[in-house]
Parts: C-alpha cells; structure tokens; sequence
C-alpha cells in the first residue's frame, strides 16, 4: 500500500543460502541480488543451522547434495527446531527423479529448482517466498495487537463488572427498549431471580412503568436526561413472586456503537417509606395535640384574666370602704386616740393605698388584651413620648429629670398602650435613679424588620441575673416601702410589646445606668 506523499519503506528480509560450492553461493548470490533483501551464506548444513540459530530468515534457498549432511539431512534438522519449522525451504538440485522429490516434499519443500539454474525463475520463486513471510510477519504482529486489545478488554470488562458487583443498589443494564444486558448479584437478590432469567428479558417485567425518554439527540451523551428522570418521582417494582414494592430508580444512559445502553440504579425504598409515613401521622398527632393544648391553655387563661379582672374590680369596692374609713378616723381623731393608735391608723392608710394601687394595676394588666385591634391606628411614637411626659409632669419636675429624644418614627399601634409603655418605663427611670439628677435618653432606629427603641437613664441599674425575672407579675427587686410600685410595671409593658408583635429587654449594669430595648414592626 501507498500511502500518499512517498511508498511504505519495508523492512529488508533475510534470506539464507546453503551450498557447498562456491562458485555455486556466488551465482545464487548475483541472480537474487536484485531482490534488495540481505542475502546470508553458509556453506555447509552444519553451518546453515548454526545461522539458523542466530537469525530469522524469510526462506531458505538448500542446495541437495553437499558432503558430511546433504540437504535432505539439514532440512530435517532445521523442521525439528521450533525456531525455524515454518521457514520455507527451496530446494536446488539436479535430480528430477520421483523419490527424490518426495523425499524432499515429505521433509517440508516448498519447491524445488533444478540445475542449471535460470536466474529469472529463481528470483521469480524467492519473491513470492520473501513476499509470502512478509505477509504472515505483518499478520503475527496484527494477531498479537488484537490478542494485546483483547486482553484490555477483557481487564476493562473484570473491572466494570466487579464495580458494577460492588455496587450497593440493584444495577440493571439495558438497551433503550428495556431489553436487559447485564445485571448485578443485588439485582437477584432484591427480585428473586436468577441472573439467566433476567438477561434478555424486558426491565418492565421489573419495573412495569419504566420508560426512559428515548429520543437522544446525537451530541446528547445522555446527561441532560440523566437530570431529567429517575429519583425525582416514586417507582414501583415487581419481585419475581409479584409482590410490588416502592423504588428509587436513577438512569446513566451511555451511547455505545451498538446504540444507547441505561444502567438503571434501583433500590427498595419500602422502609423509608414506611417511616416518612410514621412521621407524618406522627406530625399530624402532634399538630393535633398542640392544637387541643394551645385551645385548653387559651381557655384556661382567658379564665384567669376574668378571675383577675372580677377579684380585682370586686375588690375594689370593699377596698375603698376600709380607706375611707381609716382617712375618716385619721382625720377626726388623730391626736385624741391612746398608746400608738395613731401609728396604726397611718398603717392602715398607707396599706389601704398600696392595695389600691395594686389592685389598680392588676385590672389594668388583666384588661390588655381585650381591647380590641380596632385600637390600632398608624400614631407618632412622639405624640405618645409627649403624653406620657405630660402624665408625669408632677414627678418629672419634683425629681429634675431631663428627658431628650431623637427622632421618633410613626408606627401602626394602640397610641394609648404605646403611651402607657413609655410612661412605665420612664417612671422606673425616675424612680430607680442614681445620686444624680436623672438624665433619660428615648431613641429609636431601623432594625431589620422592625424599629428597635431604646429608653436609656444613668439610675442605679439592674444586676444581669434580674434582666429576665423583672419583667414577671408582681416582681419588685427593692425592698417595699412606701414609695415602692406594685412590680406590675414592666409586666404591663412585656404584655402591650407582645401584643404589638415585639419583643422587649433590658441591658444594664450595676451602678451604670440601663437601657430597655424594645422592638414594633415596621408594616405600613
Ligand atoms: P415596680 O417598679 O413596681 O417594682 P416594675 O415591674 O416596674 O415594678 O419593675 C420591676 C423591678 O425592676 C423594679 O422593682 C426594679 O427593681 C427594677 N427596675 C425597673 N426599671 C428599672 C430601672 N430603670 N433602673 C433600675 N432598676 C429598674
């Protein structure tokens, strides 16, 4: 063959001549030199052999007669080796008699040319010769490359199956029709079938609705169809015996030369199932449950609140009875009663008003969550601030607090409980204050969602561990004298900042002042 731009250079054969004469080695040598191939000489068998040994030869060119071991000796020796066996030999001789010929044949002649030699039919014959090795050599090397592929192969294949063995799901090959090809040992065991039964079969007989989308276009290596199918969606998958099962099922489709192989990855997914659906009943009961206990604990409360709201109002009358009748006495007869009469009856005023005050604050508490959302309004928290320094103007000016603020936004609240928080808490600012006069900053900026507050006073300050428990029902830190409020205060803000969806929390500490922070939602 010619391959474009110059001719394949072969490599030069060897070809061996045997003769004892030679003049006869000479002529051989000048009729075959046109041939272009390596001509080697010997000239006895014996040293044929020995060439034989060293070398391997296209053909070999044996004269019949020569002394100590004649053609027909050498030739046996050279057929007895491996080495040379398939050499062909020609045979140079000058007699045509039959017994000789077979001889020669039955010793592996491939010819014979009898003497005198024409030069042209000898050139003739060992061209073929030379051309027929040439042949067969470049054949050898074809079969040991294809033996050489094989062998790839073969390891390549051992690998994809003991990978495909070592997978944990079932894996079943098939061609884009379902026409299964191979399967893994997990395929028998999660169908209960024989790996023979399942091969050629069609993979619908497992999964009954499979169906993988058969149209790949050409630059299409599957991936895309990959995405597309499989784990997305529940399966269902038959066991040899017909009992159905939910799986899991992925596709790796591979364009192969003999078309579009899938491997299916399938695994039982019963149990998955079976606890996704225990915890979904498990969700619905617990759902069930917190609604039932969320109901009891509103009615329970709502009980509650009309306990406190009816113990506290029906208090009050009995209340005022007992103040109204001490102030009476105080004033009627003070100074005119024996022993420490006087004392007492200041006790019981004193007492009679705390309670009042008390009482006052829990109705107020109570009565938070009943007004209605019709309460709520877009209001400027500076309108509320404003109102509630005019409540206190009594106790602001009595005490010299400075109160500042920065700019306050409007927000969507109940103006009278916005009112009431500010209030609480700048009457704790006051009333918790430190050595000097008090000095109250109100200041409010965006945070997130919402509008964070702040109310910050330079008074005594809360130690951490009480930065929770103050904002509890009745909870007071000092110890109660006169002047001492009910502990209702910041739980009466706690309730107004929930019911606007904030949150409220104080940070402080000791000696240094606080800061109350409160949060209201930025809606519109
Ligand atoms: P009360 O003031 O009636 O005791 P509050 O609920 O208003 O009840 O306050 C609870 C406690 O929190 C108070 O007793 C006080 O110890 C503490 N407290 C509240 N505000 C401040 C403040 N601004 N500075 C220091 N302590 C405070």
């Amino acid at each position: 063959m010619e391959p474009a731009g110059g001719s394949v250079i072969e490599p030069r054969m060897k070809i061996l001549l045997v003769d004892d004469t030679a003049e006869n080695l000479v002529s051989l040598e000048a009729a075959l030199s046109g041939l272009g191939e390596e001509l080697v000489l010997a000239h006895s068998g014996k040293e044929a052999l020995r060439r034989l040994l060293e070398d391997d030869f296209a053909a070999i060119l044996l004269d019949v007669r020569m002394p100590d071991m004649d053609g027909f000796e050498t030739a046996e020796l050279i057929r007895s080796r491996p080495r040379s066996r398939q050499i062909p030999i020609l045979f140079l001789t000058g007699y045509r008699n039959e017994e000789h010929l077979f001889r020669g044949y039955d010793l592996g002649a491939v010819d014979f040319l009898f003497k005198p030699i024409v030069p042209e039919v000898l050139r003739s014959k060992v061209a073929v010769l030379v051309d027929l090795s040439r042949g067969s050599a470049k054949l050898k090397e074809q079969a040991e490359a294809l033996r050489t592929q094989a062998d790839v192969l073969r390891k390549a294949e051992q690998k994809f199956r003991s990978l495909l063995e070592a997978a944990p799901d079932a894996m079943v090959m098939c061609r884009a029709d379902g026409e299964i090809v191979m399967v893994n040992s997990q395929t028998e065991l999660l169908f209960g079938s024989r790996r023979e039964r399942l091969i050629s079969r069609n993979i619908r007989e497992l999964v009954p609705a499979w169906n993988f989308p058969p149209r790949l276009s050409s630059d299409d290596d599957g991936s895309s169809a990959r995405a597309r199918a499989g784990a997305d969606r529940d399966w269902q998958a038959v066991r040899a015996d017909g009992a159905a099962f939910p799986a899991e099922i992925t596709f790796s489709p591979l364009r192969t030369e003999d078309g579009v192989v899938i491997t299916s990855a399938i695994s039982d997914i019963s149990e998955r199932k079976k606890a996704e659906e225990q915890i979904g009943q498990l969700n619905a009961s617990l759902e069930q449950r917190v609604l039932e206990r969320t109901e009891e604990l509103m009615r329970s409360n709502d009980e509650l609140q009309q306990y406190a709201y009816i113990a506290s109002h029906d208090l009050q009358e009995p209340l005022r009875n007992v103040a109204l009748y001490a102030q009476l006495l105080a004033k009627r007869h003070m100074g005119q009663l024996p022993g420490e009469a006087d004392q007492y009856i200041q006790f019981i005023v004193d007492g009679a008003q705390r309670m009042e005050n008390l009482i006052h604050d829990l109705l107020d508490f109570s009565k938070l969550d009943t007004r209605g959302s019709d309460f709520f309004a877009r209001m400027n928290c500076r309108d509320a601030l404003d109102d509630a320094i005019s409540n206190l103007r009594a106790l602001v000016d009595h005490s010299g607090a400075v109160i500042t603020h920065d700019g306050l936004p409007p927000v969507f609240a109940d103006l009278v409980q916005i009112t009431r928080l500010f209030q609480n808490l700048l009457v704790n600012a006051i009333k918790y204050r430190g050595p000097d006069v008090p000095k109250i900053h109100v200041a409010a900026r965006e945070n997130g969602a919402d509008w964070l507050f702040s109310v910050r006073d330079n008074g005594i300050g809360i130690e951490p561990q009480y930065a929770e428990k103050i904002f509890g029902i009745l909870k007071c830190l000092q110890p109660r004298d006169r002047s001492s409020g009910s502990g209702m205060g910041l739980a009466i803000c706690r309730k107004i900042v929930t019911r606007h969806d904030g949150r409220i929390w104080v940070e402080s500490a000791l000696g240094n002042g606080s800061t109350f922070y409160f949060t209201l939602p930025r809606r519109e």
